[in-house]
């Protein structure tokens, strides 16, 4: 079956044509700057990338150009839409309402529509686009993966905060966590490589991305994830603050004489490595050519990052007394050695050595600990398009 993976911003949207039984992309691209101009990146498998201007002036528009793109004579990939066997839509907040994924009708739509509150800048363009693909593809079925759902199994003295119990129940302020597709696609494909049963197993997967969090898995369930009600708790992200003395929030709002927006907007856009890097960069690319450069700003962040990142394995140790393999993942952890090595520095005490040749290997599923390793130290490449379109496939089937 081709599933087309859907993942819609406010003004982008990216998407994936998948077959289910290769597992292979068909094509993938984005849509960006929908409703203020317009630009559309198509990649066939096999072909030339294409990036064109056009006008889009919403997310209807955005994907019917897609569905053009997909279908056309010369690159397309497909003969009609007709091929198209359903369509997987990536949601971030699912709430307490979502534990899985679910085939969309008009009541899942008024329940992720209930979850707005709690991510007012995603889901409510998560739901311009499955709005769209429905008005285009009125007969293919559709499914909501949320970002949140696999972090679901976490007990109450995880996800409950110290606040008023009054505000869980009235506002159900608790931890959600983020990236879970991520975190289950991962976990799963680390007992794979290992060869051992995922049920058997005490997992700690390190999503380290431009958005970062780290989470815990126990016998395939999670049991703790550092984001929290919203993804800008735990690590030091690439513009994120992550954890914080709540007090600085007042403190910089008298400073600086900002309100509460502008305070959670330094939070959110001018803060971790490249706040704590002067502006100088988010990537850590740029980070790590100027540490190397002998940038002490540069240095500072980069070690600020492995040492809260060290702190959270360390956690999640405690939390799962115990812990078999350590996972890297996304941007950061999928590619930067030094990042991987800087934090594995700090868990010597868990048996943990790494193979610094295996740890040069970028962007590949690896075992980067020596064969004595008492815990595995892994880098499994994450696949969040492929992970939804293996849920979408495995509802509507
Ligand atoms: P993601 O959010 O998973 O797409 O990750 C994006 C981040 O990964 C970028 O901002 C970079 O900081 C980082 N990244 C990507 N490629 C590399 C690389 N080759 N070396 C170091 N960091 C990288």
């Amino acid at each position: 079956m081709k599933i087309l993976v859907i993942n819609c911003g406010s003004s982008s949207l990216k998407y994936q044509l998948i077959d289910s039984e290769t597992e292979e992309w068909l094509a993938k691209g984005l849509c960006e700057r929908i409703g203020i101009d317009g630009r559309i990146v198509y990649t066939p498998a096999g072909g030339e990338k294409e990036i064109k201007e056009s006008p889009m002036p919403d997310h209807t528009n955005a994907i019917k150009l897609v569905l053009e793109y997909l279908t056309n004579d010369k690159t397309g990939v497909l003969k009609s839409l007709d091929e198209i066997g359903a369509v997987g839509h990536r949601i971030v907040h699912g709430g307490e309402k979502f534990a899985s994924s679910v085939v969309i009708n008009d009541e899942v739509i008024k329940a992720i529509e209930e979850c707005n509150d709690l991510a007012p800048l995603h889901n409510p363009a998560n739901l311009i686009g499955i709005d769209a693909c429905r008005k285009l593809m009125p007969t293919t079925p559709m499914v909501a993966v949320f970002d949140t759902a696999f972090h679901q199994t976490m007990p109450e003295k995880a996800y409950l905060y110290g606040l008023p119990n009054s505000y869980y129940e009235k506002y159900k302020i608790r931890r959600y966590g983020f990236h879970g597709t991520s975190h289950s696609y991962v976990s799963k494909r680390c007992a794979d490589v290992l060869g051992k049963k995922y049920e058997d197993l005490k997992i700690i997967v390190c999503h380290l991305g431009n958005g970062a969090s780290v989470s815990a898995v126990k016998n395939g369930k999670c049991v703790d994830t550092s984001m929290g009600l919203t993804p800008l708790e735990g690590l030091i992200m690439g513009t994120r603050s992550g954890d914080l003395d709540p007090a600085i929030l007042e403190f910089i709002a008298k400073k600086e004489n900002l309100d509460i927006t502008g305070v959670m907007n330094i939070l959110n856009k001018k803060s971790g490595v490249y706040g704590m890097s002067g502006e100088l960069s988010s990537d850590f690319r740029d980070l790590e050519d100027a540490h190397n450069a002998g940038n002490k700003l540069a240095t500072q962040a980069l070690e600020a990052f492995c040492y809260r990142t060290a702190k959270y394995v360390g956690a999640y140790v405690a939390a799962m007394n115990g812990v078999d393999a350590i996972c890297f993942t996304a941007g950061i952890g999928e590619n930067a050695g030094i990042v991987r090595s800087m934090v594995c520095e700090y868990l010597g005490y868990l048996g943990i050595t790494v193979d610094e040749e295996k740890n040069k290997i970028r962007g590949e599923e690896v075992i980067f600990s020596t064969p004595d390793s008492k815990v595995k130290t892994l880098i499994i490449p994450t696949n969040e398009e492929l992970a939804i379109a293996r849920e979408t496939v495995a509802l509507v089937k």
